[in-house]
């Protein structure tokens, strides 16, 4: 091999056993096997690399997808490399990339190229499967993640709570008089402003925390390893924030919205923080709206 670098697109190949530089027979279907074991990218993509390192062998094995903002690497890159555009059925699946200091032997990069065909299938159905669980837990109007994702990110705080003691907040956040927007200048207009509301609360926060549509006009912001004081600064932001908005129609169109701020404190309460925040809200609303109501 003279350059060092190749590049090639790969497809399917189907085959069972494989030899290396040293003339090794390798019986690959045992890679095979663990390839169709799991959905989820990271396992695979790690019994990829780490299998190919040493069957092949390489220094380094590194998987990436740029539209997906997805990477993967074992070992440390070298100057010699093999580059691979995975592609199958017109779809894009990423690419691959093997280094190591000496050049690759023509047998090596047959051999890559053989386990390479082994991944393609399972790498298509985790990417599919990946991107049917993350639009799942999506709303579809304002594009942020949805009820479902909330109650899966709380349960994983309410876990991590109970391991570590990291107390978290929720901020319970309703647009107030929303209702009037839609009856006034219907449910479009009415769509535009969630949408807005949606996106300026995502700006509002860190990029750790994260903003749910908890339902209609209501949304819910997790802060992760955030007491009472921090919970109750950002809520006044996020309120400030909303009543900023400016929307243009006919004539302006102000909002304000109404937060229930609670924390959790101890084990006992972990499971109340939802009820918490909605009883604060309820009082923020009832004592006059648009402002933040913390939970004692
Ligand atoms: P309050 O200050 O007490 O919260 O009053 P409100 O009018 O905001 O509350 P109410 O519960 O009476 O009304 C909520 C409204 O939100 C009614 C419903 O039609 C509207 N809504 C819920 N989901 C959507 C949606 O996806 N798009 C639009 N345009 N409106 C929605
Ligand atoms: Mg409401
Ligand atoms: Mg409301």
């Amino acid at each position: 091999m003279n350059t060092p670098t190749q590049s090639k697109i790969i497809g399917l190949e189907r085959y069972r056993v494989a030899a290396n530089s040293a003339g090794k027979e390798f019986d690959i279907t045992h890679l095979a096997l663990q390839l169709q074991q799991t959905l989820e990218l990271p396992p695979l993509l790690q019994t990829f690399c780490e299998h190919t390192a040493q069957i092949v062998p390489c220094d380094s094995v590194q998987y990436k997808h740029k539209d997906k903002e997805l990477e993967y690497q074992t070992g440390s890159v070298k100057k010699h490399t093999c580059h691979y555009q995975l592609e199958l059925e017109d779809s894009h699946l990423g690419e691959i990339q093997c280094t190591r200091e000496t050049p690759f032997s023509i047998r090596e990069t047959e051999l890559i190229e053989k386990l390479l065909s082994l991944l393609i299938y399972p790498l298509r159905n985790a990417l599919l499967y990946q991107q049917a669980v993350a639009e799942a837990h999506r709303d579809p109007l304002t594009g942020i993640s949805n009820r479902a994702a909330f109650e899966e990110a709380l349960s994983r705080e309410t876990s991590s709570f109970k391991r570590h003691l990291t107390g978290f907040s929720l901020l319970l956040i309703d647009i107030d008089f929303f209702k009037r927007i839609n009856d006034t200048y219907g449910h479009i207009v009415g769509d535009s402003v969630l949408r807005n509301v949606a996106q300026s609360i995502r700006c509002t926060i860190r990029r750790s925390d994260e903003v749910f549509r908890y339902g209609g006009e209501e949304f819910v912001v997790l802060l992760g390893n955030t007491d009472t004081k921090g919970a109750q600064f950002i809520a006044e932001r996020i309120r400030k924030q909303v009543k900023s908005l400016e929307f243009k129609i006919n004539q302006d169109i102000r909002i304000s919205a109404s937060i229930g701020v609670a924390s959790t404190r101890s084990l006992s309460d972990v499971h109340n923080t939802l009820d918490k925040a909605d009883k604060a809200l309820y009082q923020a609303k009832e004592s006059g709206r648009d402002r933040v109501i913390v939970s004692k």
